[in-house]
């Protein structure tokens, strides 16, 4: 049973009053089976959160238990744990059999049950064909497939996928993606996968961690995430284009941006100093002089079925998702910006907390 516990987890780099903390306190509580993925921007603490689940980085506070075993003190080898990294790290001479089969040639697993989890890895990987090619015969999808084949013989309670994508062109990021899915589908193993690619996250994860400077700041189903993002940091990180964010000072059913006042479709939760989220596709835009926000189009972009209208309400910038079959609007003129009262975020400007 892969359970994976992460309790008050803390990374520092160094010793004593120079020490550099890099993770400040991490909790999460994640099932057997369940495919968990990590996601935040470039140098928030991944890797280190995955290496300290795979024992390759020392947990310098709190603990990490696998399958109800804390693993604080455990070798990486011993940890039951099988990584997938983002530059595979084949053997260039040995063949995508051996390259398979090693780990567990260097384990004594007898030759027969070597043969028989190869050929199983191997048929559900589709790399029956490749068996007896080199690495450097290979496609980068073929060789990631391979990497994913070498952890798969090895029958492990939990998966850890390092950036496994990144190495890929969209469209193989892509197919492969859908590969990984399907494999958890078919093995059920608890899997860790981290990214910065917040589709990524959102397409693959059962729950996702989203991750800030060290810390979580929010965990839950892509849908969760979405819908409800506890902080101004997971409105402004996921969705793509991702939350508007507009600061002002919040009174009754008034909202005061940049010292003009705007009519709000329903009362703000308190009054104060408040950031008001809405997304750009629960945004829509009528003509000057309707009820609403005034909103100055500074850009178009056409993406094919939608245009994203680029603006700003004040000084802030605001984007807003269109349907491609409306006409454009001209760069430079004011319209109005409406958004329903179900669909507005409200988050504490100090704390930047969601409200509610
Ligand atoms: P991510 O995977 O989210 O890009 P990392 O986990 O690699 O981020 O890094 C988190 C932070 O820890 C970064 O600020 C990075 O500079 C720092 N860091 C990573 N490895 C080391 C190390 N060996 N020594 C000191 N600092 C490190």
């Amino acid at each position: 049973m892969g359970a994976i516990s992460i309790r008050n987890v803390v990374k520092r780099y160094g010793k004593g009053p120079k020490a550099n903390q890099v993770i400040h306190g991490v909790n999460a509580e994640i099932d057997d089976g369940e495919f968990i993925v990590i996601v935040g921007p470039s140098g928030c603490g991944k890797s280190t959160l995955l290496r300290m689940v795979a024992g390759l980085e020392e947990i310098s506070d709190g603990q990490i238990a696998i399958a109800g075993r804390v693993v604080n003190d455990v070798e990486p080898s011993d940890r039951d744990i099988a990584m997938v990294f983002q530059n595979y790290a084949l053997y260039p001479h040995m063949s995508v059999f051996e390259n398979m089969a090693y780990g567990l040639k260097i384990a004594k697993v007898p030759a027969a049950e070597i043969e028989a989890r190869v050929a199983k890895a191997a048929g559900i990987l589709q790399l029956e064909p490749y068996l007896k090619r080199k690495p450097r015969e290979l496609s980068g999808g073929q060789r990631q497939r391979v990497a994913m084949g070498r952890a798969i013989v090895r029958q492990p309670e939990v998966f850890l996928f390092d950036e496994p994508l990144s190495n890929l062109d969209a469209k193989l990021r892509a197919q492969t993606r859908l590969e990984i899915q399907k494999l958890h589908a078919e093995l059920g193993v608890t899997s860790l996968f981290v990214t910065h690619d917040q589709v990524e996250a959102m397409t693959l994860a059962q729950r996702m961690i989203v991750m800030n400077a060290g810390r979580m700041e929010q965990i839950g189903t892509p849908a969760e995430v979405y819908a409800v993002p506890a902080t101004t940091f997971v409105a402004g990180f996921i969705g793509s284009p991702p939350m508007n964010l507009i600061r002002g000072v919040a009174d009754g059913s008034r909202f005061t941006v940049d010292g003009a006042q705007l009519p709000l479709p329903a009362a703000a939760p308190r009054s104060g100093e408040l950031i008001v989220g809405l997304r750009p596709e629960h945004s829509s835009l009528k003509p000057a002089g309707a009820l609403g926000w005034p909103f100055k189009v500074e850009t178009t972009e056409m993406l094919g079925a939608e245009r994203l209208i680029h603006g700003l309400v004040g000084t802030q910038a605001f984007t807003v998702r269109v349907d491609a079959t409306l006409p454009a609007p001209r760069n430079g003129d004011t319209l109005t910006l409406q958004g329903a009262a179900e669909q507005l975020h409200w988050f504490d400007a100090a704390s930047q907390q969601r409200i509610g």
